[in-house]
């Protein structure tokens, strides 16, 4: 089933490793029509990060010129980088009436929930710590520092979980994108009446 409810804005959260790009991934093959953000970051890229593809790579005072301009809905420092959502970005699926999904940590979901009341959160939690070194550990995309850095992260952010109106623990992947897209399909509610 495609295209069947309102555009919207979605925003994936949780820690590094989690699994929040399988889940998008997978919810974005079943629905075509979902648009991803693609987030501007300092960091360098890995190997097979295309540029425009997997971020924008900025260079610090790039991010800086931009954030000066009011480009960023939301912007984030995680483990010695910045990371920002461009407006332009948002735009490009919105002006389109489609929807569109947002995969970035804590803080900048808590920009975006802020900025924009209509978007809809969700934060994907680990089965457990455990599980959720052996993911960043099985990845093979950090070095051993890097990924330590990304757990010490991770214990704050599993503390936000509750701060979040949508959790989903993701365990068993099938049933963790199924969670997902029950979330992605379920009608907005209607919008509160001015007075
Ligand atoms: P994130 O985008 O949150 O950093 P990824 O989507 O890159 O996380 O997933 C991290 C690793 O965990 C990947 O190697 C991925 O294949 C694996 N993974 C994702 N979901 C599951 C799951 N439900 N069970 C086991 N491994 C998973
Ligand atoms: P990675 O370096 O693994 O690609 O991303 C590190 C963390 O930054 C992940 O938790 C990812 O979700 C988050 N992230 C990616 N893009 C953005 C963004 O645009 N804004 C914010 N706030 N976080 C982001």
């Amino acid at each position: 089933m495609t295209g069947a409810r309102q555009p919207g804005i979605f925003v994936i959260t949780g820690p590094s490793g989690v699994g929040k790009g399988t889940l998008i991934a997978a919810l974005r093959e079943r629905h075509p029509e979902l648009g991803l953000s693609i987030s501007a970051t300092t960091r360098a890229p890995r190997a097979g990060e295309e540029d425009g593809v997997a971020y924008h790579f900025l260079a610090d005072a790039e991010f800086d010129r931009r954030l000066a301009a009011g480009d960023f809905v939301e912007h984030a420092n995680y483990a010695g980088h910045r990371y920002g959502t461009l407006r332009s970005e948002l735009e490009r699926h919105t002006r389109e009436r489609k929807p569109v999904v947002l995969e970035i940590e804590v803080e900048g979901a808590r920009q975006v929930r802020d900025a924009i009341p209509s978007a809809v959160l969700v934060f994907i939690a680990p089965p457990s710590q455990a599980a959720l070194r052996r993911r960043l550990e099985e990845r093979g995309t950090d070095a051993p520092a890097t990924i330590a850095k990304r757990l010490a992260v991770a214990e704050e952010e599993l503390a936000a979980r509750n701060e979040f109106p949508h959790v989903i623990v993701n365990d068993q992947l099938d049933a963790a994108v199924g969670a997902l897209e029950e979330i992605y399909l379920r009608p907005p509610p209607p919008p509160t009446p001015s007075r």
